[in-house]
């Protein structure tokens, strides 16, 4: 277990659906052409006779207890010391198993390299005292990072405040380390219209 935790929170009150983190992630971390590490899920829904948008960041959660450690055969996959789940690029042999057992489909695999990818919270930037990208770059603050245990960081005080913020999939029962500030509101109605997947500009569901 690691010794400190970690954690993205994101306000999807305040997020527009912009993009800039989608972009500004790719940039930062050298991701190919077709792959993204975070991308939003946009959707509209009626509620009280008006129409909403609704915009949700997606993004590897950094769960504990992660299934896509085990299958590693290589221990490519593994669990850092700061909470995060990583990939060790010198260690991947390009299986998939990982990409198959995690739930959330996060996992890509590098068509160059044969190597898998996700996010890594921005491992460089956040152990050298910087924000992730996707943080820096949001237009409306709508992210925040920290250590969920240090009493004075803004997550901790976001998950004080919000109950432990919300859990994408619960259903799926991992402790995720992204949580959302009213998703639980945006469950009924998620699915029941197009959505659309920012990141690859593509309709990924009706
Ligand atoms: Fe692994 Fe997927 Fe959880 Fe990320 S979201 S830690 S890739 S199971
Ligand atoms: Fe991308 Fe870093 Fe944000 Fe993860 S934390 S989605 S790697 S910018
Ligand atoms: Fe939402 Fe901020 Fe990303 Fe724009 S930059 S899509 S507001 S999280």
């Amino acid at each position: 277990m690691a010794d400190k935790q970690l954690c993205m929170f994101i306000d999807l009150n305040k997020c527009i659906g912009c993009n800039a983190c989608s972009v500004a992630c790719k940039g930062e971390n050298d991701i190919p052409e077709a792959a993204w590490n975070t991308w939003i899920d946009s959707f509209d829904y009626e509620e009280d006779t008006n129409i909403y948008r609704a915009n949700i960041p997606m993004q590897c959660n950094h769960c504990k207890d992660a299934p896509c450690v085990p299958v590693c055969p290589t221990g490519a996959s593994f669990f850092s010391e700061v909470g995060t789940v990583l990939v060790d690029t010198e260690a991947c042999i390009g299986c998939g198993a990982c990409v198959e057992a995690c739930p959330y489909k996060v996992r890509w695999v590098n068509p160059d390299t044969n190597t898998v990818g996700k996010c890594t919270f921005c491992h460089e930037r956040t152990t050298n005292g910087l924000l992730p990208a996707c943080v820096s770059s949001c237009v409306t603050q709508a992210r925040y990072f920290g250590y969920m245990d240090d009493e004075s960081s803004d997550v901790s005080n976001l998950l004080a405040e919000n109950n432990g913020g919300d859990i994408l999939h619960k259903e799926f029962e991992l402790e995720t380390h992204v949580r959302y500030k009213g998703l639980e509101h945006l469950k009924d109605y998620y699915g029941k219209t197009s959505v659309l997947r920012g990141g690859n500009i593509k309709e990924i569901s009706k």
